[in-house]
């Protein structure tokens, strides 16, 4: 009984979401509305949408299927026998539909732009594309069987049914862009006999011609589905399939007399094929094209012999081997995945791109194209939406409640009001230190719970405030807090490699940057002083987890005296022009001591910039309280100084309405926000954080830098691949307007400081590891002015990303184009 009741709810929603879905597309067309408006209009939460349609493209395609089963079910009427014409069947056709859209006009929209959709839609396995072919199949039954000997040419029925409802549809598009004026939409004096007379030659022709007609992408040509099909089939990747892939470079590597000569047949190899497909006549497609550029740029790379001496490891070595049939059992399938993709990327063998492009092809002018291109961007538009829907920000209706439940929980079980958790000093009181602390306040696995035990046990520092332990969900296994978890509670890899190195690295090389106690410096015109060594919460992958303090300890900040050094230190250095104040978290200090470190900073005639680096609104909102924002405002004096505070947001359900309070306090007193974002694996899904930059700026905050997770061992699982990253930039940040996307992409190398994702000229590939990850050499950010040496570093493997993407839900052939990002 209980499962029966849960079904009807279930078709009762599904049912409220199609028929919302209806009104709202034939009011506004598929692309003007979102899922968001669909959730609202059925009056239902934005995260019921994705419990019954997988995607948009199920909905739209279940909405088409409606009116179909309809327009299908009016041809049935009177059918002709099968004696009658070709043509008079089709006349009946036309007739049939154009009836079907007189009764039903708000089919027309979606009819017309559903197959729109379909045009830059992936090839197979469409749910719009199998309701499209149900239709013509439909009207291929319609016909006669005389049909089967055909007419002119003969073509047969299916032929005919495809050319019948491209004429239909192309009728009904222009009705639809013509308007009132376009006259009968199908004239009954149409001569359909005298039609197929005339079109007859052309079916001729373009028969004779087939093999001239350029391939589509949905007749795709064997080399580029295989491409593909590596992208699938994840887990099939060993040196048998690369030596398949590769059969002329086996036959290169096998000829060649030694290690040499191996090498330079090879770049000769790479060579004549950049400069083949930059060739004129060479059809490769110019979007393609590039792919072939970098793979080139790539393979030089790889093949140098400075690589090898550079990154400890010969690529070269292990294809001669390969060519050869010698094992080398320690090379990882992600090791191969990349050399096989490498290969099909130089051979010009993958193609992300079909067709011509729609708006800018040189058929199409102004309006029209201006209309094509307005219509390709909204289809982009629903794309990126449809992603960004799938990320419950910390905003909506339905987290606020679930949030003001967990707080009068941990209320409750601390035994403490509403107004005192509105007190920050309160909060910090009651901060979380181990499993049984938080499991008291939040929802832990016994896992998480075992992991925090196991830090505590071997003195990594921890801590949660009760405000964000109230993040938390109550349903982990929903899967929205899991960036959230992954902020505080340390993953089993990281427990262990602590544990094997008894404590953990200065990656940034901090030690070698410190002039002074206090003080680091990178650049010409900044430095960083640390006056305070702990933060209200831990978060597992700091930068600095080798010197912070468990929260609040005791002596984490510096005596008067060292700062008083630090402050003397700076005095000496006007070519300093921003000082930015950090920890730890220096806004946990109280205001008084807070305002003698920055009363110090501001004395000094040369700093213009005070920026105070800090994750209190995002931890505890409640610190940004009136006097402190008046305080920090007032260390701007226009045209002489500016202060501002950089922040740590890394997910959109970590913002509040209280952290949006905070943020709007804080800008009252004319200190701007920015946020630094950390790309790790829990932001790193298609339009994740595309979805946190759009939501920052709706709260006031600019995107500044998104970093590339640092290469510390122990933070191995927080990695994505470099690749990933710049193919959020290019293929996701780059959908955005560009204020919104004010954040720079940067790898932080140890000593030297950022390294400027964007542009490839600051790094090249140079190898690869055993284990499939890219070896890159990084170009320090004053090569062309001063003397400077490079630095090395490895990145994550993109095979064993992907599988991780693909044990959480998603779709590796999605991310296709990750091999081709260097
Ligand atoms: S707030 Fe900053 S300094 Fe403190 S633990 Fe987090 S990353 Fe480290």
């Amino acid at each position: 009984m209980m499962g029966d009741r849960l079904e009807r709810k279930k078709e009762t929603t599904r049912n409220a979401l199609l028929r919302a879905a209806k009104r709202l597309y034939a009011q506004h067309g598929l692309y003007g509305v979102s899922i968001e408006d669909i959730t609202s209009e059925a009056d239902l939460g934005k995260g019921t949408f994705y419990n019954h349609f997988k995607s948009r493209e199920e909905l739209i395609a279940a909405v088409l299927q409606e009116g179909l089963d309809k327009l299908i079910t009016s041809f049935g009427k009177e059918s002709p026998d099968d004696s009658a014409s070709p043509a008079a069947s089709s006349r009946i056709l036309f007739q049939r539909h154009l009836q079907f859209f007189r009764e039903h006009p708000e089919n027309l929209l979606v009819f017309h732009q559903a197959r729109g959709w379909l045009k830059m839609a992936k090839p197979d396995g469409n749910p719009i594309r199998q309701e499209f072919k149900r239709y013509v199949d439909a009207i291929a039954e319609f016909l006669p069987v005389s049909t089967e000997g055909g007419f002119g040419r003969e073509p047969p029925r299916q032929t005919l049914a495809r050319f019948l409802a491209g004429a239909i549809a192309g009728a009904l598009s222009y009705d639809f862009i013509l308007g009132e004026n376009s006259g009968p939409l199908f004239p009954d004096a149409i001569e359909f006999e005298n039609l197929f007379q005339r079109l007859s030659p052309v079916s001729n022709r373009l028969d004779e011609q087939q093999p001239a007609v350029p391939a589509k992408r949905d007749a795709a040509p064997e080399v580029v589905e295989s491409s593909f099909y590596a992208i699938s089939d994840l887990s099939d990747w060993n040196q048998e399939r690369f030596v398949a892939i590769a059969e002329e470079w086996r036959s290169l590597l096998s000829a060649a007399s030694s290690i040499e000569d191996a090498r330079q047949q090879l770049l000769n190899r790479v060579n004549q094929r950049h400069f083949e497909t930059y060739s004129d006549g060479n059809e490769t497609h110019e979007s393609d094209r590039v792919i072939v550029r970098d793979c080139a740029r790539a393979w030089r790379g790889l093949l140098h012999s400075r690589s090898e001496r550079l990154s400890g490891f010969s690529v070269l070595t292990t294809m001669v081997d390969a060519a050869q049939g010698v094992r080398r059992s320690n090379l990882s399938p992600a090791f191969w995945a990349e050399l096989g993709h490498l290969v099909y990327g130089i051979e010009g063998r993958v193609r992300l791109h079909g067709g011509d492009s729609l708006a800018l092809s040189a058929s199409l002018a102004g309006r029209e194209a201006a209309l094509v291109r307005s219509a390709e961007l909204d289809r982009l538009g629903a794309v990126m939406s449809d992603w960004m829907a799938r990320y419950e920000d910390g905003l909506s209706a339905e987290a606020a409640n679930r949030r003001a439940a967990r707080r009068h929980a941990i209320l409750s079980r601390l035994a403490g009001e509403e107004e005192e958790w509105r007190d920050w000093r309160w909060q910090l009181r009651h901060i979380a230190r181990d499993a049984e602390g938080l499991g008291g306040m939040a929802c832990l696995t016994q896992d998480e719970r075992k992991r925090i035990d196991t830090a505590r046990q071997r003195g990594i520092p921890f801590g949660v405030t009760p405000y964000y332990a109230s993040l938390f969900d109550e349903d982990p296994g929903a899967g929205r807090d899991h960036a959230i978890r992954a902020q505080v509670v340390p993953p089993q890899y990281y427990l262990d490699s602590f544990k094997r190195r008894r404590g953990v690295e200065d990656f940034m090389g901090e030690m070698d940057t410190s002039p002074v106690d206090l003080i680091t410096r990178r650049y010409v015109a900044i430095a960083i002083l640390k006056p305070f060594n702990t933060c209200p919460q831990i978060c597992v992958y700091c930068q600095r987890n080798w010197e912070i303090n468990e929260p609040l300890e005791k002596g984490s900040l510096a005596a008067k005296g060292k700062i008083k050094e630090a402050i003397d230190w700076l005095s000496e250095h006007p070519a300093i022009h921003e000082v930015l104040v950090t920890g730890g978290d220096p806004l946990i200090l109280s205001d008084g001591r807070l305002k003698s470190i920055l009363d110090q900073v501001a004395s000094l005639p040369h700093v213009e910039r005070i920026r105070v680096g800090t994750r209190t609104p995002v931890t505890l909102p409640m610190r940004i309280t009136p006097a402190l924002a008046r305080l920090l405002g007032s260390y701007r004096i226009p045209g002489r100084r500016e202060i501002c505070l950089v922040t740590h947001v890394e997910h959109p359900y970590e913002a509040t309405p209280e952290m949006v309070r905070a943020v709007s306090l804080l800008r009252t007193h004319g200190v701007p926000v920015y946020n630094q974002l950390v790309y790790t694996f829990y932001v790193s899904r298609r339009f994740e954080a595309a979805a946190l930059r759009r939501l920052l700026r709706r709260c006031g905050i600019d995107p500044y830098y998104t970093f590339y997770p640092k290469g510390k061992e122990e933070t191995a699982d927080y990695r994505v691949p470099l690749a990933r990253m710049l193919q959020e930039q290019k293929e996701e940040a780059r959908l955005l307007p560009g204020l919104a996307r004010t954040d720079e992409a940067v790898y932080n190398v140890p000593r030297l400081g950022k390294n400027y994702l964007n542009s490839w000229q600051h790094r090249d590939l140079i190898s690869l590891r055993p284990n499939g990850a890219r070896v890159y050499e990084f170009h320090p950010w004053e090569k062309k002015i001063t003397p400077q040496d490079t630095y090395v570093g490895d990145d994550a493997p993109i095979l064993d990303y992907l599988m991780r993407l693909q044990s959480i839900g998603e779709k590796p052939e999605e991310y296709e184009s990750i091999w081709y990002y260097f």
